[in-house]
């Protein structure tokens, strides 16, 4: 009873068998395969309730292209178009925690993707990381305690500073004293007095200027005087700072080093033979490995 405007117009689908569908009963995917709505709807409803959302294929055989969303959520009922919107925030919210960018500085342009949310990673520009801070690579630490440690050693080396600034060592019992009034004695809570200048013991009799028996010479030449007293405040550095630190040191030498031998490497393997190169290859694996452990070695201190 079909009328003769629509007779070629009818098509067929391959999954029913079906003939004489009418065009609008039609779908055809961005891949090219054409079925009927009854049939897409089918495949849709049995993908989305296995919780199948941003993956659902198309249904010819061995066609790997992705059904458009718009199209999934027109053909199943709305409940299920609801369901399918909320896999779909599910999936995109849990891809995102798969995958960063590598934090690079330039930035490199590669993103990362890593099944578990935590854990080192080495992006290909070289660079090793930490997936859950995206900080620098710092195992056995966990992130949290990663933190609190690079906040405290912020915040140290800031009271380091405000010491070397605001205070000087008594010449006697070798306490920091504060700085208070503004001329250059100070004393002690042992009774020392002393050159806030120079760190000299002193007598107490002084004027804004100078301090009886005492010509340090420092009064005009404050630059060098700052410079010499930075240099003994460093030593106040707590011992395991100190250890970090030379940890921490010979990883960036040894990165130089690294990359110095990776240049050689390079070099002679446009020049020389393979076997050449596969020697330097053996070198560079010892020193990744020698970083790597070394990283470890000084993360442990915190
Ligand atoms: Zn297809
Ligand atoms: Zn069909
Ligand atoms: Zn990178
Ligand atoms: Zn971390
Ligand atoms: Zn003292
Ligand atoms: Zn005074
Ligand atoms: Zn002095």
């Amino acid at each position: 009873n079909s009328g003769h405007s629509s007779k070629k117009k009818r098509m067929s689908c391959d999954i029913c068998i079906e003939d004489g569908i009418p065009s609008h009963a039609m779908t055809r995917m961005e891949c090219g395969h054409s079925f009927c709505n009854d049939c897409w709807k089918e495949h849709f409803t049995v993908r989305i309730n296995e919780g199948e959302s941003k993956r659902i294929k198309c249904m010819a055989h061995k066609c790997n292209a992705i059904c458009d969303e718009d199209v999934v959520r027109k053909l199943v009922c709305p409940e299920l178009a609801e369901k399918f919107d909320r896999f779909l925030v599910e999936s995109y919210v849990e891809d995102n925690k798969k995958i960063k960018w590598c934090p690079s500085v330039p930035h490199c342009g590669n993103a990362i993707r890593k099944e578990d949310d935590d854990g080192e990673v080495e992006c290909s520009c070289g660079l090793q990381f930490c997936f859950g801070c995206l900080g620098e690579s710092h195992s056995p630490c966990s992130c949290l305690m990663w933190k609190l440690w690079s906040t405290k050693c912020a915040e140290e080396s800031e009271t380091v500073t405000w010491m070397t600034a605001n205070t000087q060592l008594c010449p006697k019992c070798s306490k920091p004293v504060n700085r208070i009034s503004g001329c250059n004695l100070m004393t002690c809570i042992c009774g020392q007095h002393f050159c806030w200048l120079c760190g000299g013991a002193t007598g107490l009799d002084h004027t804004w200027t100078s301090i009886s028996g005492h010509s340090c010479g420092r009064y005009n030449d404050d630059k060098e005087w700052q410079l010499e007293r930075a240099k003994r405040d460093s030593n106040r550095y707590t011992h395991y700072h100190y250890q970090y630190k030379a940890h921490a040191d010979s990883l960036k030498l040894e990165d130089k080093l690294k990359k110095s031998i990776l240049k050689k490497a390079v070099l002679n393997s446009e020049t020389k033979n393979q076997a050449v190169f596969n020697d330097y290859n053996w070198v560079i694996k010892g020193m990744d490995l020698l970083s790597r452990s070394r990283r470890i070695l000084s993360n442990s201190f915190p």
